[in-house]
């Protein structure tokens, strides 16, 4: 199995503004030191609570968001390495028709006053890749490529439900024949019926057309769904990394047991259920001392006040971010 991209070290820090976070001494971590790699054809998929630093991590992955440190290596379709990071604008350009991402609100990501066929044209001339009559022609195989037809071209945002909305964002974002795609949140604000049409459709795009997928969400049942690994990030860490149903079997790290055994709450506002664990996120601008997750955690001990925890391979794709990684006897999802 290939490897298309390669993350190390990556790092966004914010600088704090002043008033807002008054006793935070540094600037805020929001992606911290994160190491992660997505294959070739699979779908790795983050998740964490709301503010963990999951969309801030996948748009420095692409440079949509400047990252402060690390490395990120992508491999192209000609099979050579790129650095990401070291790309000039030119550069940066020609690789984003390669790197795209799916948004998370198709009711506020597409411009209201654009029609589906100029929504899904554009990224066609703005890398110069057709116009004309040949950008029709591709504009039409991408719509009904998502499930949607020639008729719809013409019309505007508003007279799509949110989950034709979401198939033209998708339309929209493989336009440029891409071969990774960050999804973020990009069911969430869907009905649960719908969302499976568009996790199906994601699955079934990724088979036909061989792409790899970052797949954001802070809901566990989706990133089941839908992926091959599973990162679990908490303040801006990853606290482990493993195969879905092994993650969700049996889970390592003591966060990702809290995850999985919380009761979702309903949540009228965003149409998917919501996650609430006992205790107080960490503040990412004043976290705590030794493992973040300590203040929340049933199993701390002395040790974990004092020391952050390495991440630690556990097996062969296994690894986890506590002292206590594979000896503690965690209960899991059952
Ligand atoms: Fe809990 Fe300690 Fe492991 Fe952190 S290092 S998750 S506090 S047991
Ligand atoms: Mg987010």
């Amino acid at each position: 199995e290939q490897t298309i991209i390669q993350v190390d070290g990556l790092t966004k820090y914010f600088p704090i503004r002043r008033g807002l976070f008054k006793r935070s001494a540094s600037p805020v971590r929001a992606v911290d030191d994160i190491r992660l790699t997505v294959l070739q054809g699979e779908t790795f998929g983050l998740v964490g609570e709301s503010g963990c630093g999951k969309s801030t991590l996948g748009r420095c992955l692409l440079r949509a968001i400047e990252p402060t440190g690390g490395n990120i290596r992508y491999r192209d379709r000609g099979g050579a390495e790129i650095d990401v990071r070291g790309l000039d604008k030119k550069g940066l350009r020609a690789i984003r028709r390669e790197l795209q991402l799916v948004f998370q609100d198709p009711y506020s990501s597409l411009n209201p006053r654009m029609t589906v066929a100029e929504l899904v044209g554009e990224p066609l001339i703005c890398h110069g890749i057709a116009r004309g009559g040949e950008m029709r022609r591709r504009v039409t195989a991408l719509i009904e490529t998502v499930g949607l037809s020639a008729r719809h071209l013409d019309r505007y945002p508003h007279a799509f439900s949110g989950g034709q909305r979401q198939r033209i964002g998708i339309a929209r974002a493989l336009a440029t024949e891409p071969r990774f795609l960050v999804c973020d949140e990009a069911v969430s604000a869907l009905d649960v019926s719908v969302q499976a049409q568009i996790l199906n459709l994601l699955r079934e795009l990724q088979q036909r057309l061989g792409l790899s997928y970052l797949f954001i969400s802070h809901d566990l049942g989706v990133i089941r769904h839908i992926s091959d690994r599973v990162g679990v990030m908490y303040v801006g860490k990853l606290v482990e990394t493993a195969r879905t149903e092994e993650l969700y079997a049996h889970p390592f790290h003591p966060y990702t047991e809290a995850l999985l055994s919380a009761k979702p709450i309903p949540d009228p506002r965003r149409k998917a259920d919501r996650i609430v664990l006992s205790g107080e996120v960490a503040n990412p601008a004043n976290p705590p001392s030794g493992c973040y997750f300590h203040p929340r955690c049933p199993y701390a001990r002395d040790v974990c006040r004092t020391e952050a925890p390495p991440m630690k391979q556990v097996s062969a794709d296994r690894a986890a971010a506590c002292h206590f990684a594979g000896e503690l006897g965690l209960r899991g999802a059952l």
